[in-house]
């Protein structure tokens, strides 16, 4: 009976006392507690919290001071810290951490009466395309090939996320995207799902992966609920230094905009030689949608897009090679102990960390060392610039660019694994903007020929989510996606 609610269309029940907040939380811990032994979505599952949080939202309800997302019970991606609960970031080596502190984002969700049903799988440290490097074993996406049992993944690394919210056993989920992290698994999984520029959420209490890339942002099933969940999530955080001062729009209003007299840019660079003709068609049908609902349609070009996968693999893993320095066994965390100092360091890194970590702490710690930073991680930062001023410039002419979200439906478990160029090529289509720091939402807009979701990117000015929201939900309404996967509660 919940399975398909949207979470706007709950929120009102909510309210309406249609159902109570303990009865819609009971039917998502139940769903959870089935299909998670076949999902592997969570790592850890707070049903007692859940249940609790409910009772005081139905209260909340009762006294008429619910707050926005009262009631709704949403997943938590397992790198987002929440106080008195394990947090792992999916690593061995923070696989006892209980922080004393609560991030902003879960904060934020939580004084607006979110229910949290604990905290999801990832690709360890967000480092991962397809939620196969997690320490707590691989996510299984709940879509399956036409006519195959395959397991396919569900995307990375916020896979446990976007599978969740998939398979009806969260109506939303928070996510982080360094590189494409929500963008593409939400594309995976056939969903919807935003990364906001950078600075728009707070990154406190989120575990650092690239933190000049790191953006917090949000997984539904509806453009709307993305746009309700990103109005709590959002907003400045004297915390972080990079969260931005301004105010946060409604933007579920602007999903009500519509795209009239909008300019809508198709950036060249992303025809790419031998595109899957499936995503090509798609892309044709988004810009016909568009179109149609009265946008104009402008060729644009982006000429740096060729670098962007480079330059992405120098700085976000130059970047996580230093944040993850902390983790010694010293302060907090999983140890290893030592013969002396060094030793357990060593011990601790070597046990604590899985193999694509290392990968990642090797190449940022070559790129950042004396005698090939200026090769490397420099230069690597100045055409990052020029990634930049491609979306600027694209930017003066157009509102909004479309783009395919992933060069492919999901691929199977195991797939891609002895080659890490052909999984970092996943990304190509949301790195830019992740290097940009410019906005970007995944919408489902079609299954592919083996009936697998595909989705659609939106890709906005920074700070102009809303115009993101209002592209999306004019794809939204006109895709029509209603298919589901076969693995779903209440199926
Ligand atoms: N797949 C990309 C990577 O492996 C992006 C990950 C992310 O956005 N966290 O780095």
């Amino acid at each position: 009976m919940f399975s398909d609610l949207s979470i706007v269309e709950a929120a009102s029940a909510l309210r309406r006392r249609d159902f109570s907040a303990r009865e819609l939380t009971q039917a998502h811990v139940d769903a959870v507690a089935a299909l998670n032994p076949r999902l592997n979505a969570f790592i850890t599952e707070t049903p007692e919290l859940a249940l609790a949080r409910a009772d005081a939202a139905d209260a909340a309800l009762a006294a008429g001071t619910a707050g926005p997302l009262a009631g709704i019970p949403l997943a938590i991606k397992d790198l987002f810290c929440t106080e008195g609960v394990r947090t792992t970031a999916a690593s061995r080596i923070l696989g006892n951490f209980i922080p004393p502190y609560e991030s902003t984002v879960t904060a934020n969700l939580l004084r607006d009466g979110a229910v949290f049903l604990g905290k999801a799988n990832l690709d360890e440290f967000a480092m991962g395309s397809s939620n196969m490097t997690s320490a707590f074993g691989p996510v299984a996406n709940p879509w399956q090939r036409a006519g195959s049992n395959a397991v396919l993944v569900p995307g990375g690394s916020s896979g446990g996320s976007a599978a969740a919210v998939a398979a009806r056993i969260a109506m939303g989920a928070t996510g982080t995207d360094t590189g494409g992290s929500i963008r593409q698994p939400a594309a995976f999984c056939g969903i919807a799902g935003i990364k906001p520029t950078y600075g728009r959420c707070s990154r406190w209490g989120i575990v650092a992966f690239a933190s000049s890339l790191d953006q917090a942002g949000a997984f539904a099933r509806t453009v709307g609920d993305c746009a309700v969940l990103l109005g709590s999530m959002a907003g400045f955080d004297a915390k972080d230094s990079t969260s931005v001062e301004r105010p946060v729009p409604d933007y579920l209003a602007a999903t009500k905009r519509g795209v009239r007299g909008l300019r809508i840019g198709v950036p060249r660079e992303y025809r790419m030689e031998g595109m899957n003709p499936d995503v090509e068609r798609l892309w044709q049908s988004g810009l016909q949608w568009l179109r149609d609902a009265g946008a104009e349609i402008v060729d644009v070009s982006l000429p740096h897009t060729k670098y962007g996968l480079a330059t992405y693999y120098i700085v976000a893993p130059a970047e996580a090679s230093s944040n993850l320095a902390r983790y010694d066994g010293v302060r907090f965390g999983v140890r290893q102990d030592g013969v002396d100092l060094i030793d357990l360091y060593e011990r601790t890194r070597a046990e604590g960390f899985g193999d694509e970590v290392k990968r990642r702490i090797m190449i940022g710690t070559y790129v950042l060392s004396a005698g090939y930073y200026d090769a490397y991680y420099l230069r690597a930062q100045k055409v990052r610039a020029l990634i930049l001023k491609d979306f600027s410039e694209a930017f003066a002419r157009v509102d909004a660019l479309l783009t395919p979200t992933a060069p492919t439906g999901a691929f199977a478990q195991g797939e891609k694994m002895d080659d890490p160029i052909a999984m970092y090529l996943n990304d190509v289509f949301t790195v830019p903007a992740s290097m940009a720091g410019v906005p970007g939402m995944s919408v489902p807009a079609g299954l592919d020929h083996q009936g697998l979701p595909l989705g659609l990117q939106v890709i906005g000015r920074p700070f102009d989510e809303e115009t993101v929201f209002a592209v999306s939900q004019v794809i939204e309404d006109a895709a029509g996606f209603s298919a589901v996967p076969q693995v779903r509660a209440g199926a």
